[in-house]
This record gives C-alpha cells, structure tokens and sequence, in this order.
C-alpha cells in the first residue's frame, strides 16, 4: 500500500533508459534488459577478454558479461551503479549472469568469489564497493562462497604518471593476498566491473597466485571496447 502510493508520488524510472517502468519491471525496463550487449564470452574460450591476459598471467578462464561503450545503457547503468548507489543493479546483473555460467563455472571447479577491493579511501567516501551486489548475487546463484578479506589494496597513492622505479615498485605491490594454509590449492573467480586496459586486474591475479597451488579466472560486469 504504502508503495504504492511512493510509487504514484515517486514513480520508479528505468536506471538504463530513463524512461517509467511498468508494475512488474524493476531495475531495467523489458526494453533494456532485452537490448544489453552481450559478449557471449563464456561460449568462447579464446575471447577478447582471455587475450589481454596472454603471455601476461595465466588464467583459466575469462569473461565480460556485457560490452562498455562510451553512450548508451551499459555506460548508464554503471554509472548509477558506481557512483549513484544504485546497488540493486548489481543484484539483477550477477543473477543473469549466474545464469549464462553456470556450466564454465561447474567445469572448472571455481572455489570461491574474490572482489577487486577498493582503495579504502574511496570505500570510505563511496560507503560500497560497487562491485559487492553482483559478486554477492554471483555467490548465491552459484553456490560458491565469497571472500572480501583476502585481497586487500595496500595503502599506495596510485601514480599512473610517475614512471619511476619506486613508484613502479608500489604499483606491482598495490595489492596483496593475505592468506594462510587454508587458502591454498583453491581456484580464485577475481571480479571486477568494467575491464579496460586490464592492469587492475593483472595485479590482482598476480597477488592471488602467489597462494601455493592456487589457480585464478576473471569475470567482469563489462567489458571496454577499443
Ligand atoms: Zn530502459
């Protein structure tokens, strides 16, 4: 009742097009969620998210649930993911993607859920992690536990500019994996939520692989077309 009448006063609008959603939409209106680019990775072992890791760090797997261009829905809804707390976009987009890896995730004997931490001032100043909802969602969906405490981004300024050898140095060591024996031999899935340039990325997995026996794939929410 009292939603109702929230959502006569407030009506609920679609966090991809704008534009009002019907009763039974929520999140994303039916003409969205039908027009997401999809990447298809999981059907293709070789795709182009696996090949920015070649020769790079070895990965078991990897996947890009969506394409990211630089207008459109997916530029949308992660906007008011990232930096609108829109979180429950997280939710619905880890469960339709639980759904497409279902089988890739089985095979491969994935063993727990790891998100790319963020820097804990920008945690502090945001209040989440914008990846945490679909990581979450994941975790459900598939039966695998979550872990947020194991990687842990170190306390660096980030210097993209500076070149030097220390600041490369704090670069290579950003983050870490702070793990003890009962972390060994797992299988890592590392999710992040848009895939650009893959740097963040490649130093998290070098992290999680310094864990004996361990084993790591990549999932992220899109993927960041050239
Ligand atoms: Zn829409």
């Amino acid at each position: 009742m009292l939603k109702n009448l929230i959502n006569l006063i407030y009506p609920q609008t679609c966090f991809g097009c704008k534009n009002l959603l019907l009763k039974n939409e929520k999140t994303l209106c039916s003409d969205c969620l039908h027009e997401l680019p999809k990447t298809y990775h999981h059907n293709i072992f070789e795709n182009d998210l696996t090949k920015k890791f070649y020769g790079i760090i070895p990965i078991e797997f990897g996947a890009s649930f969506l394409y990211f261009k630089s207008y459109g829905i997916v530029k949308e809804i992660i906007h008011n993911l990232k930096y609108r707390d829109k979180q429950e976009i997280g939710t619905l987009l880890g469960n339709l993607y639980a759904y497409e890896l279902k089988e890739v995730i089985e095979q491969n004997n994935i063993t727990e859920i790891i998100p790319v931490p963020l820097h804990p001032k920008r945690l502090k100043k945001r209040g989440y992690n914008q990846v945490t909802t679909f990581c979450v969602s994941l975790s459900e969906n598939l039966n695998i536990p979550l872990n947020e405490s194991l990687l842990v981004r170190n306390l660096y300024t980030e210097t993209q500019t500076h070149k030097d050898k220390v600041a490369r140095q704090y670069q290579t060591n950003l983050f870490e994996a702070r793990f003890s024996e009962q972390d060994c031999g797992k299988h890592f899935l590392l999710v992040d939520d848009v895939i650009t340039t893959g740097a963040t990325l490649e130093k998290c997995a070098n992290a999680l692989l310094k864990i004996p026996n361990s084993k790591v794939s990549i999932v992220t929410i899109a993927f960041t077309q050239s």
